[in-house]
């Protein structure tokens, strides 16, 4: 499979792997999360583009996957990244991305860039998703938030919210409102981790050699 850092941002498309879905229902709720995110992000970054922006993220251009070593992830998506390493993700890459995971550090690189680019793409995380940067590639090291947080996309809060809303129903919360009381707590964002603080050996020591 080729790899990819960011989907040129046309039309979204949710994800689909209906067989996938049957059989793991919580997957539905990752594959709107995504969707309504990605719809958002994509909205928005043609909002800056009217406005004469150009998006600097392209194929291949990855150093914020290295300088970012606080990415926020939700139970949802590290689940998600679980599936699709031990299940989609072609056996070669697995086998290659094996050593990233047990030898991931906290602090270091994510440990899903591989040859420069998103392993997980089509799942990785909405922190990953939210985040472009307009007009100028970012250097080595850099984080643009802090650098030129003018040039950073602001993603749609109404997008943004129903992302964390498609995520409900997987903590349980299932009536309309239930899930009003969880978005007025923000219920989806007190569950974030830290992605580099994960421990990824659990997962590599799932891929067979
Ligand atoms: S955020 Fe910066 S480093 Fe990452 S893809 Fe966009 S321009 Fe490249
Ligand atoms: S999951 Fe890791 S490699 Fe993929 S886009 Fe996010 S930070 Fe980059």
């Amino acid at each position: 499979m080729k790899l990819k850092k960011k989907a040129a941002y046309g039309k979204p498309q949710r994800l689909k792997f209906p067989a996938e879905e049957v059989a793991n229902n919580w997957l539905g709720y990752a594959f709107d999360a995504y969707y309504r995110a990605d719809a958002g992000v994509a909205k928005a970054i043609q909002q800056e583009e009217r406005n004469g922006r150009k998006l600097a993220c392209a194929k291949g251009c990855s150093s914020c996957c290295k300088s970012h070593t606080t990415i926020p992830i939700f139970p949802l998506e590290l689940l998600g990244l679980y599936w699709y390493v031990s299940k989609i993700m072609p056996a070669a890459t697995r086998n290659r991305l094996k050593p990233q995971l047990e030898n991931h550090a906290a602090g270091g690189a994510c440990p899903f860039l591989l040859d420069g680019a998103c392993s997980v793409h089509p799942m990785r995380p909405l922190a990953c998703r939210h985040f472009n940067v307009f007009d100028q590639v970012c250097a080595e090291g850099e984080d643009a938030f802090h650098t030129r947080r003018e040039d950073v996309l602001t993603p749609l809060k109404s997008h943004q919210d129903a992302a964390y809303e498609a995520m409900l129903p997987f903590h349980g919360f299932t009536t309309a409102e239930q899930q009003q009381a969880a978005m007025q707590h923000n219920y989806i964002q007190h569950q974030a981790r830290v992605l580099q603080e994960i421990d990824w050996a659990h997962l590599a020591a799932r891929i067979s050699g």
